[in-house]
Parts: C-alpha cells; structure tokens; sequence
C-alpha cells in the first residue's frame, strides 16, 4: 500500500508513534523518525524497522528546536531520496489546574505539541507544493475536542492542532497535498502512567466500549489516512476514542 513511499514521524521512540512507524513500515514505507530522550528505545525501533525490510534512520533532534528540526527533514529528503508522508505525533502532558500552573508547564507543552507541528510541516511544506503531492497527518487529542479539567495547556495546543489542519487543508489542497488530523481518546501508553488506577477505572465508565484505546487502533487509522484509501479526505478529524465523546 505504501511501497517505496517515505514518511517522517515526530516522536516513534515509544507509544503512539512507535505503533505509528511499525505499521507504515509494515505497509511497505520507509521510515525517518525523531526521539528526544529514549536513545535505546529508538535504537531498538530503527533495527526492528530495518530487519522488516525498509529503510529506517532514528534521529535525536528536539521537536521544539526549529533549525534542528529543518536539518532532520533536510538529511532526510537525502538519505532517503524523497519524503511523502509526514506524522506529526510527538506530544507531552504537564497536568496542573489553571490557578497551580507555571509560565513554563504552558510554554513547553504549547512549544512542544503545537510548535513542533509548525517546525515540522514548515520544514517540509515547500518541497510538497513542488511536487505536488503530500500527506500530512497530525496526532491531536479528545482533550481539543471537548476540554479537560487541569489540561488547559495541552488542550489548547490540540485544539490548536485541528485549526491548523483545518486551514492548511484548505490552504494546500490545490497542490494535491492532503491535511488531517486524529483525535485519540484514552490510549495506553506512558503518557497514561500518571493516572492511578481509581481515576481509570471511572473513566472506563464514560467510554461505551469501556477500554482504553491500544496504540495500535490508532496507527491503524493513521495508515489509512496515509494511503490511497483515503484519496478524497482532508481537512478531517478522525476521533479514536470508544465512543467516549
Ligand atoms: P508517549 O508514550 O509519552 O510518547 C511521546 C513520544 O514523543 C516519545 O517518543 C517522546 O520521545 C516524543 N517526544 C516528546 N517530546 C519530544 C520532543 N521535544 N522532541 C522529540 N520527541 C519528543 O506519548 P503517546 O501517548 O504515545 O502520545 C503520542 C501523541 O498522541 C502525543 O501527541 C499525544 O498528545 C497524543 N495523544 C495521546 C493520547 C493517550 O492517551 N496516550 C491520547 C490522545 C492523544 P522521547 O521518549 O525520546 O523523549
């Protein structure tokens, strides 16, 4: 499905991600990838993608650091001779009620959720208009949907995700370039590691399936938007939550 096709993914060292390039590879393309702390992790990552028969390079580069960012989108574009698919997946949680929360537990998780779906797709935009085609697929939240108590931050900055998707559709459209975005609900991965088991439980409750998601339902998804299936959607937000909103 995505035979000699490329993609870069913001963020595949664990979780989401990770699922995310496991299964882009598995349907044939090659993957470039950042990390930011989980050096093994990614490590392990780039071998398993490799030993699966695709090209696969990890790179440590902070999402939140734009000319790092345009220097991985750069050597990706030559090591690997083309880019086609771009997931903008990297994310992090800094949980405080609004009266608790300090200027930077805004600042690094708008930084890092929302400016770094900015670095990414402004490093890669102008070559997509030039050859007119390109997929760009962004990892938004439940949270951008209907808000979360002590996630003002990170619900802006997902909130922010789906304007942007929105605009850029609608601003690339015409160059063949597609725009969407995925809006997961509860997804067991570590970003989860900080609720305890009381508050998992009861948020079961609202979830009609009454599961938390697996990161595999959302890369599943994901690679639908990134193929040819999809052909005719942009400008979407595709909600992976259970039924919980
Ligand atoms: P996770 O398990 O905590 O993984 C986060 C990933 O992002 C890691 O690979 C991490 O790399 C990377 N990352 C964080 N900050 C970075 C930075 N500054 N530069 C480069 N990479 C960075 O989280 P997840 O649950 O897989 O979440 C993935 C995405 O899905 C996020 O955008 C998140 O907001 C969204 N999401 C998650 C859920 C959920 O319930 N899990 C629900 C809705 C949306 P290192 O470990 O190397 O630092």
């Amino acid at each position: 499905m995505l035979n000699n096709k490329t993609a870069i993914i913001s963020g595949a060292s664990r979780g989401i991600g990770r699922a995310i390039a496991l299964k882009l590879a598995k349907d044939g393309a090659n993957i470039s990838f950042n990390y930011l702390k989980s050096e093994a992790a990614a490590k392990e990552l780039e071998s398993e993608l490799k030993s699966r028969g695709v090209k696969a390079k990890a790179y440590q580069v902070d999402i939140k650091d734009f000319a790092a960012v345009n220097q991985w989108v750069n050597d990706t574009k030559e090591y690997f001779g083309q880019l086609d698919i771009v997931v903008n997946n990297a994310g992090i949680i800094v949980d405080k009620a609004l009266g608790l929360m300090e200027q930077a537990d805004w600042q690094s998780v708008i930084d890092t959720n929302l400016g770094g779906l900015f670095n990414l797709t402004r490093a890669v935009i102008i070559t997509f208009i030039k050859q007119k085609s390109g997929n760009i697929i962004n990892i938004s939240s439940v949270a951008g949907m209907t808000g979360l108590p002590r996630q003002t931050n990170y619900s802006a900055a997902k909130a922010g995700i789906i304007g942007f998707t929105k605009a850029l559709a609608r601003e690339v459209g015409s160059y063949n370039i597609r725009v969407n975005a995925v809006a997961p609900g509860f997804i067991e991965t570590d970003m989860l590691s900080g609720l305890n088991d009381k508050y998992k439980q009861e948020a079961k409750k609202h979830i009609p399936l009454g599961r938390f998601g697996r990161p595999e339902e959302v890369a599943r998804v994901v690679a639908f938007l990134a193929s040819d299936k999809s052909q005719y959607i942009t400008a979407q937000v595709m909600v992976i939550d259970g039924g919980m909103t």
